[in-house]
């Protein structure tokens, strides 16, 4: 007989779901093998407490931290969830203390508690996120249903699956070109939460190519613009505008409280800045640059690689004369954004192989889709073995703004591009 045993992964907290229900775990004092387990005082930090009755201290019992979260888990349904989101090892985000030494120090979730230790679930980043509860989706309504039929269909995708894609937030730099293909088809797609990064105002000469804006829209802010867009499409999801320019003063607060990054911005100033503020919080980037006739995309996961691995710093200021824009075809935006949107979508599903590691680039002039590889650089100064770029730096120097238009850096990128694509075997 098994009486009250929990079993629990120790190497990753994860609940055998069957044990979990047993009537036997649920007593008072919970046995294992016969002996008592220690009780313990579990903090609880103030965005967590909305799962706990506002109770600041949770006391629950368990020989280690994976049992005690487990318990905590099971007196307030959801709060493993909380912690652990959809994956199954504690996320950076979070640090867990026992008696305020931090447990990637002990022995991770199997750290041995006594009677009366203290456990501490603490985000990492104030104002970041952990001061959201993720999202938890339950059944899907028989709306939501008939919505994302055509997803739900897909045996990639599924009930399951597209309830990842509403669990999921996304944050968008940019409600531009590419900006908008990517927000229109992640909020079709029923993402959970859209952020939206953008100060700049609807401009009639943006209606050749930014979907999210029509023409009763010139003059409104294009980040409310975007959101009325997005929520006409579907009202479900939650759409947050940070309608600032992003710096190395804001960059981590805006960024920390998303699952993944999209890049639309149309500078290089905003490129390099979310790169390394996304390698700072480990965030997934899907990259995107657009010009003329031509495009690039690639994924930069982290720790594996980033812009700066191709490109280590932006041009000094005076090779950049103007932020004057060389222009863009319309229809270029929706594709190059279009697969940016694909790409965070299969990265939440789980499927296929991302463009991690391969630079796309869409000559459609040509109309020829090429790839390059590309790699982590060891030598690189923000996420190479010695790395000499260790804060966020801002390059509003590069274009009078970090929302300024430089598509001249964007064209020596793509020169640069075009070189690295003749040099390598593809
Ligand atoms: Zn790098």
């Amino acid at each position: 007989m098994d009486h009250g045993h929990l079993h629990i992964d120790r190497a990753t907290g994860v609940i055998d779901p069957e044990t979990r229900r047993s009537p036997h775990a649920s007593g008072p004092r919970a046995h294992t093998g016969g002996s008592v387990m220690p009780a313990v005082s579990v903090y609880i930090p103030t965005p967590f407490r909305k799962f706990t009755g506002n109770r600041q201290h949770v006391t629950a019992e368990g020989n280690d931290v994976a049992e005690v979260l487990a318990n905590v888990d099971k007196q307030f349904p959801g709060f493993r969830a909380l912690v652990f989101g959809s994956g199954t090892e504690v996320p950076r985000h979070i640090n867990i203390y026992v008696n305020k030494t931090e447990i990637g120090s002990l022995d991770g979730v199997a750290t041995k508690l006594a009677e009366g230790d203290e456990v501490a679930v603490i985000p990492a980043m104030a104002g970041g996120a952990g001061d959201e509860p993720r999202r938890r989706i339950g059944a899907l309504t028989a709306e939501q249903v008939n919505r994302y039929s055509r997803h739900i269909i897909m045996p990639q995708v599924g009930p399951s699956g597209q309830r990842k894609i509403m669990e999921s937030s996304v944050l968008i730099i940019g409600a531009g070109g590419l900006g908008s293909p990517i927000a229109v088809y992640l909020a079709l797609a029923g993402i959970g939460k859209i952020g939206v990064v953008d100060f700049d105002v609807v401009d009639i000469s943006n209606l050749q190519r930014q979907i999210l804006h029509q023409n009763a829209d010139i003059g409104k802010p294009k980040a409310i613009s975007a959101k009325e867009t997005i929520n006409a499409y579907n009202p479900d999801v939650d759409v947050v505008t940070h309608e600032v320019p992003i710096t190395s003063d804001n960059a981590f607060e805006i960024i920390a409280p998303y699952d993944y990054v999209i890049n639309g911005a149309d500078n290089f100033a905003a490129r390099y800045l979310v790169n390394d503020a996304c390698h700072f919080l480990k965030k997934p980037l899907i990259d995107g640059s657009i010009l003329l006739f031509e495009g690039q995309v690639t994924v930069y996961l982290p720790g594996q690689g980033c812009y700066r691995c191709l490109y280590p710093s932006p041009p000094p200021p005076g090779l950049v004369p103007s932020c004057a824009e060389a222009g863009v075809l319309g229809a270029l935006c929706g594709t190059v954004g279009t697969i940016q949107a694909t790409e965070v979508l299969k990265l939440i599903l789980g499927v296929g192989d991302s463009l991690n590691g391969r630079l796309l680039l869409y000559d459609a002039l040509a109309m020829e889709f090429r790839q390059v590889r590309i790699r982590r650089d060891p030598h690189c100064v923000l996420c190479g073995d010695e790395p000499t770029v260790t804060e966020l730096i801002d390059y509003e120097a590069f274009c009078g703004g970090a929302f300024g238009h430089t598509n001249e850096e964007e064209k020596k990128a793509m020169d640069a591009a075009k070189a690295a694509r003749e040099k390598a075997q593809v």
